[in-house]
């Protein structure tokens, strides 16, 4: 049986894999977007970038057997297993707290940022820099018809969904159970709940890394 984590609502966690482990994201209740981070555990200056991620993919949104690269694009996650209906978000920065006070919070408001930041020190490590740009797993933004604005929605994922991320190096992961109560991302009744991950050695597929996106015609 594999043992499964709690990471509390409004809360975070940080975690240790070795390459090829993997960390299994479980939305227990199905509303809940969960903020993630990766690290290169031997050198915390190279994090996993949304921005080198969607030229590497060419996507928004990943899909099974898409990989997260660094800001050295180098893989770092492998998404191997995704039982939700596959709609996550790498746009959004993560909540912090100039966000809540832009809501009109007068006072401390927990947020993602404050989350990671609190659970990496947790561990012993300090993160270089702060990270916005976080993979924001079970979080609903669409492209809206005009191409080019985003729409704001709750998640659309069923209790028990999950994600399956590979390590494909030594890295730290962190998590946040992201605190947003006032705009509705978190399911119908925007209630900020915890979820659930496993660290796994096997049972998931073994999927290969995906090449970087080039254009046709150009020898990598
Ligand atoms: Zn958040």
């Amino acid at each position: 049986m594999t043992e499964k984590f709690e990471v509390a609502a409004s809360h975070g966690a940080a975690l240790r894999l070795s390459k090829g482990q993997a960390v299994r994201l479980i939305n227990t209740h199905g509303t809940q977007v969960v903020d993630c981070w990766a690290w290169n555990a031997a050198d915390l200056s190279e994090h996993m970038s949304m921005e080198t991620t969607r030229v590497w993919t060419q996507r928004l949104y990943p899909k099974v057997g898409d990989s997260f690269v660094t800001t050295k694009r180098r893989p770092i996650l492998t998404v191997v297993e995704d039982t939700s209906p596959g709609i996550h978000d790498t746009t959004m920065a993560a909540c912090d707290r100039h966000r809540y006070e832009l809501l009109g919070v007068k006072s401390y408001h927990r947020n993602c940022l404050d989350n990671m930041m609190e659970a990496m020190r947790g561990i012993g490590l300090e993160p270089p820099v702060p990270i916005l740009a976080s993979f924001n797993v079970f979080m609903n933004i669409p492209v809206e018809p005009d191409g080019q604005s985003l729409a704001t929605l709750p998640a659309v994922s069923k209790p028990g969904n999950y994600i399956t991320l590979r390590a494909e190096m030594d890295c730290i992961v962190a998590l946040s159970s992201c605190p947003q109560d006032i705009v509705k991302i978190q399911g119908a009744d925007n209630v900020v709940r915890p979820f659930h991950y496993s660290i796994l050695d096997r049972g998931f597929p073994d999927l290969p890394v995906t090449g970087p996106w080039v254009p046709a015609g150009v020898q990598a």
